[in-house]
């Protein structure tokens, strides 16, 4: 990052620029994919820039981890395979056996599943907490607790966890706060300045954007943990290829154009959800109905292109309207330009059956795309009207 491409500037222009200058021998104006797994040394030990084995760091990559540091507030952050694998490294780089973390009773499943099935054995002690009740996360804070676990905005329930008074929470008790901004992603909420210690990333949903590649990042603006993840990220291995690295750097150039789209259908959507005689509930951080509405108004400058509702007539009729809609696609994921539907309960939350993380099984949860609003409302409308 050149010294230009400060915080002073705007997010889209850090978003394109920072970490991004013209290549520095052709000119080339986008950063090259760096396909090399090591590097020419002029003497034993003396590299030209820094790189030795792609492993460690690769050019392409360091674009990469420098915008997405530019954009979170952050002043270093490392890049990985997948968020899974940032999820894995910011663990096991801040516990140790015997240690404690909170995590939300609504957590990403996948997330629930790292921790549940892969962290227990090996020692570390959780408690699932609903984030909302900060009495609750009081309650449940330990001697050994060493990480709050934030979620905000929840998945698949949309829930708002207040990042300012967590990070008061979890420092006063000697812990560290971790925020999942993938939902909300660094446009519409900047948990760092708002107290957090890191920003975990499943860059594949709004960050790539694309629906296209599988990646995940850490943020921080703490330089010992910047070293822990470095050095963890080079000793495990997880790190994100040039080539989705490049993928992701190109998504994030147009984030906040697409949030900005991303928000005005998803309102439009919530409007139609509302009005509907087949829709019981509807979750979005921006109706005042969300218990966690005061929160987002004060901690997000949107409210996102995630909404979740709840269908009369049960899990029967809400299976059927996700088979029913042409637009929205049925599948796992989210955060692409494409607008995706699915049922929580048996697809992306099936891990999570039987637990208290246990979601309704009439609940659909969409990712409203940036395809031309009228045509969403009309298919949507269209499916629930035949159930
Ligand atoms: C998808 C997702 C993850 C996991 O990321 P992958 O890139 O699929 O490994 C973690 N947290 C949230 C909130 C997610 O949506």
């Amino acid at each position: 990052m050149t010294a230009e491409h400060t915080a002073a500037q705007g997010f889209s222009t850090r978003a394109i620029h920072a970490g991004q200058d013209p290549e520095a021998v052709t000119g080339a104006v986008v950063v090259p994919i760096y396909q090399t797994s090591t590097y020419a040394q002029d003497e034993v030990g003396v590299t030209r820039a820094g790189y030795d084995y792609s492993r460690a760091g690769n050019p392409t990559r360091t674009a990469l981890e420098t915008a997405l540091a530019s954009v979170e507030g952050g002043t270093a952050a490392v890049a990985f395979a997948s968020g899974m694998a940032a999820g894995d490294t910011a663990l096991r780089s801040m516990l140790k056996p015997g240690d404690h973390v909170i995590i939300p009773n609504d957590a990403y499943g996948g997330t629930f599943r790292l921790i549940d099935k892969i962290c227990v054995p090996w020692g570390i002690e959780y408690t699932t907490v609903p984030l909302g009740d900060l009495e609750a996360v009081s309650a449940a804070l330990r001697p050994t607790t060493k990480l709050i676990w934030v979620e905000t905005p929840s998945n698949p329930l949309l829930g708002i966890a207040d990042i300012a008074a967590l990070a008061g929470l979890a420092h006063g008790a000697g812990a560290k706060l971790l925020v999942d901004n993938t939902f909300a992603t660094p446009y519409l909420q900047l948990p760092l300045a708002l107290g957090a210690d890191v920003v975990l990333h499943s860059t594949t949903k709004y960050v790539g954007g694309h629906s296209d590649v599988i990646g995940g990042a850490l943020v921080t603006s703490d330089d010992s943990l910047a070293e822990d993840f470095a050095f963890h990220a080079k000793s495990m291995g997880g790190i994100a290829g040039p080539f989705d690295a490049w993928l992701t750097l190109r998504g994030l150039k147009t984030l906040a154009v697409r949030m900005d789209r991303h928000c005005d259908n998803t309102e439009a959507i919530v409007e139609l959800l509302l009005s509907h005689r087949g829709v019981v509930e509807v979750f979005y951080p921006g109706l005042p109905s969300n218990p966690g509405h005061e929160v987002a108004v004060r901690q997000m400058r949107r409210f996102g292109g995630m909404v979740s509702f709840r269908v009369a007539g049960g899990a029967a009729a809400a299976a059927q309207v996700c088979k029913s809609t042409e637009l929205f696609t049925l599948a796992e994921s989210l955060g692409g330009v494409e607008s995706l539907i699915e049922l929580p309960g048996v697809m992306t939350h099936a891990s999570v059956a039987g637990s208290m993380l246990e979601v309704p099984d009439d609940l659909i949860r969409l990712s409203v795309g940036i395809e031309d609003v009228a045509d969403l409302v009309a298919d949507l409308r269209t499916a629930l009207d035949a159930v």
